[in-house]
């Protein structure tokens, strides 16, 4: 089942997404993960005629940094024993179509396609065979980097945390099979990234299980599971379209 969150006039609906027809639903993104056949169904939109919003608000995003065998060996790098993580905020949340502004203070904006776990329920020290448990489905996550400042800091917040850095969408996915799905990303219509989830190092269970031990997972909260190979840098005016095979299209353009 596919999720949506969208404007139907200034009133912010959450939705069943099939084919092009969104059903509203009585209840929040988080609420719906558990079981909308308790929710009422009301209204019909066409997908067209409304504004898609992130599919959910996050307290925090934590991030991974290096999770696909096939990006390491790009990068002439040894395979991590444990997932290197960091935190966007919540604040660079933008949803499909919204525009991805470009930072004066950087000169390399780059893109990062990810596939992204949704947290469904609080989850502090959770074993990796419950994590299913606690996932509410995927989405897209565009993993926008300022690559100059990257390199220049020591520190990755100033890098990741620009507004707008933070792209999510446009639906989330409740049942999806996370370890093989075609992941890839076009830059005006070109393939820049292509890969398959089944690349990764740390799947998404182990993640729920290595972040939660760490901190607690809200709700909503989100774990962005790394990029494969290609990535590369944006310019002003470009469009970028990062896909997943079972969820959909998470398209912006640069402004
Ligand atoms: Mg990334």
């Amino acid at each position: 089942m596919k999720l949506v969150r969208f404007l139907d006039g200034k009133k912010k609906k959450t939705g069943i997404l099939e084919d092009n027809n969104i059903t509203e639903i009585n209840c929040s993104m988080v609420e719906a993960f558990n079981n909308t056949e308790q929710f009422s169904k009301q209204g019909r939109y066409n997908l067209n005629e409304v504004k898609l919003l992130p599919p959910l608000l996050p307290s925090k995003i934590v991030c991974v940094g290096l999770n696909y065998i096939d990006h390491a060996r790009e990068l002439n790098m040894e395979l991590p024993d444990e997932p290197v993580i960091f935190i966007k905020p919540s604040t660079g949340v933008i949803g499909h179509l919204d525009p991805i502004i470009y930072p004066s203070s950087s000169k390399q904006v780059d893109y990062e396609v990810e596939i992204a776990v949704v947290i469904s329920k609080k989850a502090h020290q959770v074993k990796k065979k419950d994590a299913d448990d606690y996932i509410g489905g995927y989405t897209i996550l565009n993993d926008v980097t300022a690559r100059d400042l990257q390199n220049k800091d020591v520190q990755w917040t100033r890098a990741k945390s620009f507004n707008t850095f933070c792209p999510i969408g446009p639906c989330i996915q409740t049942q999806l099979d996370p370890s093989n799905q075609k992941i890839s990303l076009k830059l005006n219509g070109e393939i820049k990234q292509d890969s398959n989830t089944k690349n990764m190092i740390f799947s998404a269970q182990e993640l729920v299980k290595f972040i939660s031990d760490i901190m607690t997972l809200n709700p909503g909260d989100i774990i962005s599971t790394g990029t494969p190979p290609g990535v590369g840098p944006m310019n002003i005016g470009d469009i970028v379209e990062a896909e997943v095979e079972e969820i959909g299209v998470l398209k912006n353009i640069i402004k």
